[in-house]
């Protein structure tokens, strides 16, 4: 394992904190606000920066190599502490059109789609002039066993024809949302594991009807959002299907490895960004007759987080080493591992700057109330950590026997 970044990676790490000290961080606060005030509307600047960012060459850059003529030529690994510095900035990594639920789709469609499919939805994707959602969740089962899904796919002639309820759909309030993948079962009666298919969706079909936004820990995330999502008597042209009948699951399991690492490459980032705030206020403020930076306790606080951040930033680039050299199935443990860990340590080292802020830690002056509510949620989205850990605990018992 080798973690000298290549000095493409330096470069680009170099430009990026460029780029973000120039035009982003001097909009920080007015993106919050705005987004806070004017719901599910897109924050007037951001084609202006995303404009900026293509011209500089800071677009597209988490497609691995292995995508030819759709990446832009990095690993896993060189994309990875790139992720992290677009971290620190919670709406940042949509300015680079590096952003979830987009980049998972456009892996799916740069890796499965047919030419057509990916000239009427990838390249205007990957160009930034839509954005996109995936739906696997429903409200009716335990989703974080992806065999209960229970929507229907059930092919009618030329067309397949779509039934059933989605929740948890991010991206789907986007005004500029045009399309969905979803997960939904073509045979109920085949193997387990290859019920399910994967089918393009556009936002516009009749029948598919968005019921409402939900909140999460009591904000919108607008002007993404994440709604529950109503498919009733959807009908779409039978070559909207990815790769084929019972596909969906393989289709499912290579679009969660790379996204993990990106998740949690933006968690790193956001518990440095964290750890950073927290160094610079215990100097700033003083009780009892001392600064904060004097109490042992906050040492205590401030050393941990460093260890913690550290830690997870190490395995997490070890996960992305082993993705490139080996493929996502030989990674599979590594990724689980990063999984349960990084946003975990994420929250707890939020939490402690949050705590140290005091009263400013949890309202919207600093950026660490979302970086909490962004830790908290991937605790649950992309698989429980419990479901990581299940499957982490049994091949490791494997292992040994
Ligand atoms: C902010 C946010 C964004 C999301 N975005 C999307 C999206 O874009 N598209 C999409 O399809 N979904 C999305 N999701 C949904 C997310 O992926 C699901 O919520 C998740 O997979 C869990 O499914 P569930 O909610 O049905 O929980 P359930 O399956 O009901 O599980 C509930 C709990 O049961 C426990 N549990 C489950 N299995 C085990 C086990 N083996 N051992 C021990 N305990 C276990 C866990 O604590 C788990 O949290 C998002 C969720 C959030 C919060």
């Amino acid at each position: 394992m080798n973690f000298e970044y290549s000095d493409r990676s330096k470069a680009l790490q170099e430009k990026l904190t460029a780029f973000m000290q120039e035009h982003i961080y001097p909009l920080e606060r007015a993106y919050d606000d705005f987004v806070h005030a004017n719901e599910w509307q897109v924050f007037p600047e951001l084609e202006r920066l995303k404009q900026l960012a293509k011209d500089a060459g800071l677009w597209n850059l988490f497609l691995p190599e292995e995508y030819g003529e759709f990446s832009e030529g990095l690993t896993n690994l060189e994309y990875a502490p790139l992720a992290a510095i677009m971290g620190k900035v919670y709406w940042a990594s949509q300015v680079f059109n590096c952003s979830a639920p987009d980049t998972g789709n456009m892996e799916v469609l740069a890796k499965y789609g047919t030419p057509e499919q990916q000239d009427k939805w990838l390249k205007p994707l990957m160009n930034g002039e839509i954005r996109s959602g995936f739906m696997m969740t429903e409200p009716e089962v335990a989703s974080s066993d992806a065999t209960n899904i229970a929507t229907s796919i059930v092919r009618d002639g030329d067309e397949y024809v779509i039934n059933g309820r989605k929740w948890w759909t991010t991206g789907a309030m986007n005004p500029n949302t045009k399309v969905f993948i979803v997960m939904g079962k073509t045979d109920p009666n085949a193997a387990r594991h290859v019920q399910q298919s994967m089918i393009i969706v556009p936002a516009d079909a009749e029948g598919l009807k968005i019921l409402r936004p939900l909140r999460v820990f009591g904000t919108h995330e607008s002007p993404e959002g994440h709604a529950e999502i109503e498919l009733d008597n959807v009908r779409v042209p039978a070559s909207n299907l990815l790769v084929g009948e019972g596909a969906g699951f393989k289709i499912a399991q290579g679009r969660l490895g790379p996204g993990r690492i990106h998740h949690c490459m933006r968690l790193i980032g956001a518990a440095e960004r964290a750890l950073e705030m927290m160094c610079k206020r215990v100097t700033q403020r003083s009780t009892f007759g001392k600064d904060l930076s004097q109490y042992s306790s906050i040492r205590q606080e401030i050393a941990k987080s460093r260890c913690e951040i550290e830690q997870a930033r190490l395995l997490t680039l070890a996960a992305a080493d082993k993705i490139d050299r080996f493929g996502i199935k030989e990674a599979k443990d590594l990724i689980a591992m990063i999984k349960i860990v990084v946003p975990q340590m994420a929250c707890t080292v939020v939490d402690r700057a949050i705590q140290i802020h005091g009263g400013l830690g949890v309202c919207q002056d600093t950026p660490l109330a979302m970086f909490w509510i962004y830790g908290r949620s991937i605790r649950i989205a992309d698989g429980p950590d419990e479901v990581h850990m299940y499957q982490l605990g049994r091949n490791t018992i494997k292992s040994f026997n």
